[in-house]
C-alpha cells in the first residue's frame, strides 16, 4: 500500500515538475503561462500531450523536436527528476502528512527560483510571496510556536535586508534577503540560521570551484544555494540540530 503511495508521489512530482519547467520559462520573459499552450522554441510547433509526458518523452525522442528535430535542453528531464526526487526524500524522512505536503510546495518554489536565479540574477518576487503564504500555514498549523516562526522570520532574513539597504546591494541582493524572510517563516529562527550558514559554506566551495574550473565570473547567484540550504533544513534540520548539540555536548546543558 505504502509503496503505491510513493509511486503516485513520484508521478505527481513529475507532473508538477513538468509545469515548473513553464514558469521558469516563462516567468522571465514575462509571459502569461497558464493561457498560452506550449511549443517548440525552434520551430513553434504546437506540443501534443505526448510531446509532454515527464522524462518519457524526452527520453523516447532522444531529446530532440518531433517536428523539427531541434535539440530539447536536458534542463526539462533534469527539473522533472528533480522535484520527483526532492519529494519522495521528503515523505521519506518526514512522513507523509500536510507539513511534509506544505514542504513539497515550497521545494517546486524554490527550484523554480535557484534556475531562475542561476539564469538571470533575479529571484521573481510572486514566488517568494508564495513561499511566505506557505510559512503562515506552516506558523498557523504549530501556533504554539509562533514565536519561534516570526523570529524566524525576523533573524537571517532582517539582517540581511538591513544589510541590502546599508550597501546598496553591492554585497547581497534585495531578493535574496526577502527569500530569507520568507523561509524563515516557513523554518523557525533555529532552522534558518542552519540554512543560511549551510548556503554560505555550499556557496564558498561550488562557486570557488567553478571560478577555477569552468571560468565562472566572480559575481554569484546566492539563490540556489539559499534554496538547498533551505531544501537541506526542510528535511534534515532537525536531526541536523539534535546532532550538533550532541556533538558540542550541549544538549546535557539544554
Ligand atoms: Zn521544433
Amino acid at each position: 500500500m505504502e509503496g503505491i503511495l510513493y509511486i503516485l508521489i513520484g508521478m505527481f512530482g513529475l507532473v508538477i515538475g513538468s509545469f515548473l519547467n513553464v514558469l521558469i520559462l516563462r516567468i522571465p520573459a514575462k509571459e502569461d503561462f497558464v493561457k498560452e499552450r506550449s511549443h517548440c522554441m525552434s520551430c513553434g510547433y504546437q506540443l501534443a500531450w505526448y510531446d509532454m509526458v515527464p522524462v518519457l518523452s524526452y527520453l523516447i525522442y532522444r531529446g530532440r523536436c518531433r517536428n523539427c528535430g531541434a535539440k530539447i535542453s536536458i534542463q526539462y528531464p533534469l527539473v522533472e527528476a528533480c522535484n520527483a526526487g526532492l519529494y519522495l526524500l521528503i515523505f521519506y524522512v518526514n512522513g507523509l502528512s500536510i507539513l511534509s505536503s506544505i514542504y513539497c510546495l515550497v521545494t517546486s518554489a524554490l527550484l523554480v527560483i535557484a534556475v531562475i536565479d542561476f539564469r538571470t540574477f533575479e529571484i521573481p518576487l510572486g514566488l517568494t510571496i508564495f513561499i511566505a503564504l506557505m510559512g503562515l500555514v506552516c506558523s498557523v498549523m504549530d501556533y504554539k510556536h509562533i514565536a519561534l516562526y516570526v523570529f524566524g522570520m525576523c533573524s537571517v532574513g532582517l539582517v540581511l535586508e538591513i544589510i541590502f539597504i546599508l550597501t546598496g546591494g553591492s554585497v547581497i541582493g534585495g531578493g535574496d534577503a526577502t527569500l530569507m524572510m520568507a523561509a524563515g517563516l516557513v523554518l523557525g529562527w533555529q532552522k534558518i540560521v542552519l540554512a543560511f550558514f549551510l548556503a554560505c559554506i555550499l556557496g564558498a566551495i561550488i562557486h570557488s570551484l567553478r571560478m577555477k574550473f569552468t571560468g565562472a565570473d566572480k559575481m554569484l547567484a546566492l539563490g540556489p544555494y539559499l534554496a538547498v540550504g533551505i531544501y537541506i533544513c526542510m528535511v534534515y534540520g532537525n536531526q541536523l540540530i539534535q546532532w550538533y548539540l550532541h556533538i558540542s555536548g550541549l544538549d546535557y546543558i539544554l
